[in-house]
């Protein structure tokens, strides 16, 4: 599971009511009021002023409203992906290597499939059965949709090579680890830039400890406690975080 990396004002504290699998698009019936979606609305969150649940009504009427444009954003973008993306394409390889010879291991833009989430926590999820699964709602760019599918190719490969048990912490956890280092979604510049979490040394390691431990968190065996979390991802660290395969080393 991908944390999702909007804005720290929209997401909300920490919850445990995630799951990593999900596959179904979730089209919830919110009662959509046109007068709430307005300018002074969003000053309101932008100036902090709103409730916890005015913001996540705003967001999820915004969501709602551009769930077409949003999708098929998203649907455009992941077919350019898996043609021209570098880091895209080296994964597809390499799962297609560990996959069974009939291709029903592989993951292409057929099973990836882009949806709204109601949920603000994460930007995407893996399924072993399903495929991978993408929150076009809280995709940013062209290039943090390249890092969320990553994430989640990761997530492939790692069962197919190691035969995971996603609900055995310590695996999750080096899963996690696993995803957050090699997909890319820690470099520093877009910590930097959207999350404002700019320590002087190791970003790297911090970004990747501090998102391992919240996509753990959010795992039913977990049951949101963040002690926990931290010590099924401290137990692996060094073994995992070390573990680039299929990549040489560290190059995003
Ligand atoms: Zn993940």
């Amino acid at each position: 599971m991908a944390e999702s990396s909007l804005p720290s004002t929209a997401l909300p504290p920490a919850t445990n009511s995630t799951t990593t699998t999900t596959t179904t698009t979730t089209t919830t019936t919110t009662n959509l009021d046109p007068s709430f979606y307005t300018w002074s609305a969003f000053f309101s969150i932008l100036t902090g002023s709103a409730s916890q649940s005015d913001r996540q009504r705003y967001f999820q009427y915004r969501d709602i409203l551009y769930e077409d444009r949003d999708i098929s954003r998203a649907n455009a973008d992941k077919e350019w992906l898996f043609k021209y993306s570098p880091v895209i394409r080296f994964l597809k390889h390499n799962i297609d290597l560990l996959g069974p010879t009939d291709g029903s291991a592989t993951i292409g833009p057929h099973n990836v499939y882009c949806v709204r989430c109601d949920d603000n926590v994460r930007s995407g999820g893996f399924d072993a059965e399903s495929g991978i699964q993408i929150c076009a709602n809280h995709i940013r760019t062209k290039a943090h949709l390249e890092d969320t599918i990553a994430h989640e190719m990761v997530h492939a490969h790692d069962h197919l090579r190691f035969k995971m048990d996603p609900y055995d912490l310590r695996h999750a956890a080096c899963m996690e680890i696993r995803a957050s280092t090699l997909s890319g979604e820690c470099r520093w510049t877009r910590e930097f830039f959207h999350r404002n979490q700019w320590g002087l040394t190791q970003q790297l390691q911090e970004c990747v400890r501090r998102r391992a431990v919240l996509s753990v968190m959010a795992r039913p065996a977990a049951g949101g406690d963040r002690k926990v979390a931290e010590r099924a991802v401290d137990g692996v660290w060094k073994s995992c975080f070390g573990d680039t395969r299929p990549f040489d080393e560290i190059y995003r």
